[in-house]
């Protein structure tokens, strides 16, 4: 039941910092130009996206709805040694350069705004507490609201709203520092996390496994045939899905290619690149809450058997508010230890019921 288990989730005002304006003048003039005229062309007002709405969205929820075995923790800046395990030095030379200012990253409306600098350093801090928090035994899993989300975030280059990949930086802070040998890296967002690939492609100390909405869908990776290379080859597991997978899906897939792979690797620790646009809502799967309740549950699961509970998750996507707080909320209650309802496909459960009350109808029998 809820509150069997502890969890600790990070929380830190600094992120609501990040705030991109699309009104604003960014830098440079040159990209802002062919920016501009890409937003021009979609003829709506377009609003930046990856918002800090969102973190309140799920702050205010879960203060209203307080979980049982749910505790508080503020989140922490991550150093230049830190991000410089996954990111170059000359890539954070120049993102440092942008504090204090609006610029555009990248094509795509990657952008920061005045305080985004140091919000993305708490942000990859925070992912780094969660796992502090777990591998230390202060608590069995823990979740870091982390934003900006950083999946997308290459060695080399911001991309999809990210800046520093959160992820990858709390995954080779457990290696390098907390003694991990082999960490499970689980990214169910709805977009492929090409940045946490391209830096553990060539690692067989961590294993990648991500479902995805496959390409053209953005950023366009993450097809069947990328499974690593050199020593890392077949320690990335790729899942394109189709856009109308559902929670049955998904489960099959976690089922029948993570469950083994992970029983294969035998992690010593489980990270979960958490985005919550697979929710039907967000219209880029369509999952319920009760998917991610029964994927939740399953990574619990693999989590006992290997790592003796060790579970950190780190926010990604998610930009329906609504869905987005109610899905964080459903994964936590889950790993508090709440009960997960069998999954099944809608309406049967109605039209099972529909049909008793109809049958006796057709029946032969006189009653
Ligand atoms: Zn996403």
């Amino acid at each position: 039941m809820i509150g069997d288990r502890d969890v600790i989730v990070i929380r830190d005002e600094r992120m609501l910092a990040h705030k991109p304006d699309a009104a604003e003048h960014f830098q440079p003039g040159r990209m802002d130009r062919r920016v501009r005229e890409i937003l021009t062309g979609l003829g709506f007002q377009w609003d930046y996206p990856e918002h800090p709405g969102r973190l309140s969205a799920i702050t205010d929820l879960l203060d209203e709805n307080p979980i049982a075995g749910v505790r508080y923790e503020p989140g922490r800046v991550a150093t230049m040694e830190e991000l410089n395990r996954v990111h170059t030095r000359s890539y954070l030379k120049d993102i440092f350069k942008l504090r204090g200012q609006n610029a555009w990253l990248d094509m795509d409306t990657t952008a920061v705004s005045p305080g985004s600098i140091e919000a993305a350093e708490v942000a990859a801090g925070s992912a780094i507490a969660a796992v502090e928090a777990v591998v230390s035994g202060r608590a069995r899993s823990a979740f870091s609201l982390s934003r900006p989300p950083g999946h997308h975030a290459e060695p080399v280059r911001a991309r999809g709203f990210c800046l520093f990949n959160n992820v990858a930086v709390a995954a080779a802070h457990a290696q390098e520092i907390l003694g991990c040998e082999r960490v499970l890296i689980i990214d169910w967002d709805a977009h492929h996390g090409n940045g946490t690939q391209d830096i553990f492609l060539a690692s067989d100390s961590v294993m990648f496994f991500d479902t995805h909405r496959a390409a053209p869908f953005y950023p366009g990776s993450g097809t069947l045939e990328e499974v690593g290379a050199g020593l890392g080859e077949g320690y990335t597991i790729n899942v394109p899905l189709p856009g109308d997978t559902g929670d049955l899906g998904m489960l099959k897939a976690f089922e029948e290619i993570l469950v083994p792979a992970a029983n294969w690797f035998k992690p010593d620790l489980i990270l979960v690149s958490a985005g919550f646009d697979p929710h039907r809502l967000d219209l880029c799967l369509n999952l319920t809450y009760d998917g991610f309740r029964n994927m939740t549950r399953l990574i619990q699961d693999l989590a006992d058997t290997h790592c003796d509970g060790r579970l950190a998750m780190v926010l990604e996507g998610g930009y329906n508010l609504e869905c987005l707080a109610l899905g964080v909320q459903a994964v936590l209650e889950t790993l508090a230890g709440a009960d997960v309802p069998p999954l099944s496909e809608p309406g049967y459960e109605e039209i099972e019921e529909a049909a008793r009350f109809h049958l006796s109808a057709f029946s032969e029998e006189p009653d």
